[in-house]
């Protein structure tokens, strides 16, 4: 699961962490207000305008804008608020934006980078680090990797203080801010572990250029501290990935989550207790176990097909689910031929023979007759076969687009051809 920035700054703001000051806003009508809010203190205010979508590359889309006046944050805001943000993230369809964060602007001396994963190679958590932060993070781990820094942790104590130093060390602290960037690496540390995350950034983290009115270690109180340091350090963008099968423990997290940035298709399938995937091409697959469903698209591709989801109906499923999975399936406008491929082991055949012709009798087509136009390939094998064969050839007035397959090959060939390729 994933949350927003505004979300993941209140996770960081709560373990401790710095972060400026920010108002959440969904109408550019408010972005004026939000401005004075969040510069509130400022002797020479400065705010950021970020849209709030679960996909990055903002900066470099101009989504991330820094604005000085009132005027400036609605324009800002009016922008983001009324076109679709396309970013390296985003694919070329971009992302609608509905929410936007207006944050204190903050002068920044130099950018570092932050996160906490797993790394699956050693089997152990690890920060990486670097103190080449910002929007090239990704060409900077591509081209340099020896600018990434990376630390193990220890399997059951985390991060220690002495590991954590280390680092800080190595992106070039030292005294009293290298303190403050081993703590603030510690408090990852313990958050993602705490929240069961599979990732937890920091990008970038900053150290400001002039005294700093903005540094608030609660991002709900913008008020100026005089006391700070001239230089210090702000975590102003993050991110979080959650363990899905660890959000039962978190209903905090659970809250967070925004159907709104999600696939409309893949919640609808999970609803319905089916794992799905949506993906680019024009084949849907409705196939039964996952290593089957990674099989079943490895040999449309080799074919020359592409598949436009993975689809896994799992063991249990009811002709309820499958005559839903169907419909999902069916959703996707670019799908032009359908494969079912079923090794009916706890599955039953005649279960996913009944839910094809109740997909059949139920589903409309966008002219309002009922019943199957595209292509349908289906290949049965295992328990109850022989039953879901005789369903499927009673009802092939319901299905005339239907053709059985032999085997995994013919399946693939056949659906190939269907849909021209
Ligand atoms: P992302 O592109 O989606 O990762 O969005 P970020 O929040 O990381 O912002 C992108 C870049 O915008 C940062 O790396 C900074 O260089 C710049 N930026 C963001 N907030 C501020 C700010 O308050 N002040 C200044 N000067 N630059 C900022
Ligand atoms: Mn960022």
């Amino acid at each position: 699961m994933k949350i927003h920035e505004y979300q993941a700054r209140d996770l960081l703001a709560q373990a401790g962490i710095p972060v400026p000051p920010s108002v959440v806003i969904e109408s550019s009508l408010l972005a004026e207000e939000a401005f004075i809010k969040a510069t509130k203190g400022m002797a020479s205010p400065l705010a950021v305008i970020k849209a709030q979508v679960h996909a990055g590359g903002r900066g470099k889309a101009g989504f991330v804008k820094l604005v000085k006046t009132a005027p400036e944050a609605r324009a800002a805001a009016e922008f983001m608020l009324t076109n679709k943000m396309v970013s390296v993230q985003t694919g070329p369809e971009g992302l609608v934006v509905k929410k936007l964060l207006v944050a204190a602007g903050v002068d920044i001396a130099s950018e570092y980078y932050l996160a906490i994963t797993t790394d699956r190679a050693t089997r152990r958590n690890v920060l990486i680090a670097s103190k080449e932060g910002g929007v090239d993070i990704e060409i900077v781990a591509h081209e340099r990797p020896e600018a990434i820094i990376k630390e193990p942790l220890h399997p059951t104590l985390g991060l220690q203080s002495f590991a954590a130093r280390k680092v800080a060390y190595e992106l070039g602290f030292t005294g009293k801010l290298a303190n403050q960037t081993a703590d603030i690496m510690q408090k990852l540390a313990k958050l993602f572990v705490e929240k069961d995350c599979s990732l937890a950034e920091i990008n970038p983290l900053v150290l400001t250029g002039k005294p700093s009115t903005t540094n608030c270690p609660n991002a709900s109180s913008p008020l100026p501290n005089a006391s700070l340091p001239t230089a210090s350090l702000l975590a102003i963008d993050a991110k979080f990935n959650f363990d899905d099968n660890g959000l039962f423990r978190h209903p905090d997290l659970q809250a967070m989550a925004d159907p709104t940035e999600e696939n409309p298709a893949e919640l609808r399938a999970h609803a319905a207790g089916l794992s799905y995937i949506a993906l680019d091409g024009n084949i849907g697959c409705l196939v039964n176990g996952a290593g089957l469903a990674m099989a079943t698209m490895d040999i449309i591709k080799l074919h020359g097909g592409t598949p436009a989801n993975f689809l896994d109906v799992g063991g249990g499923a009811t002709e309820e689910a499958v005559t839903e999975a169907f419909k999902i399936i069916l959703s996707d406008q670019s799908v032009k031929g359908i494969l079912v491929n079923i090794f009916g082991g706890i599955m039953r055949c005649d279960i996913i023979a009944q839910g094809v012709v109740n997909a059949a009798k139920t589903y409309k087509n966008p002219d309002g007759s009922t019943g199957f136009k595209v292509p349908l390939v289906v290949r049965l094998e295992g328990t109850n076969v022989e039953a879901g064969r005789k369903i499927l050839s009673e009802a092939k007035s319901l299905v005339p687009t239907l053709q059985a397959a032999t085997d995994l090959t013919d399946a693939a060939k056949k659906v190939c051809n269907a849909v021209g390729k």
